[in-house]
């Protein structure tokens, strides 16, 4: 079953429910709003913002031996 994932358009919380395919209808939000949307997940999103990136780039050869 697949778990669809919602977000609140009037508190903006983001919850999930499990839902098949058959089960069409739109739940509330946990904090009893009614206006909720469903996310639609794109695979391979790249989510703007916070670290999704590789920075593996460790600071080799800055020492300073200065003997
Ligand atoms: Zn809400």
């Amino acid at each position: 079953m697949p778990i669809y994932e919602y977000q609140c358009d009037s508190c903006g919380v983001h919850f999930e429910r499990r839902q098949s395919f058959s089960d069409n209808s739109t739940p509330s939000c946990p904090n009893g709003h009614a206006a909720v949307h469903r996310i639609y997940s794109v695979p391979g999103v790249v989510f703007k913002g916070s670290g999704w990136y590789v920075n593996d780039s460790r600071k080799s050869g800055a020492k300073s031996n200065s003997d």
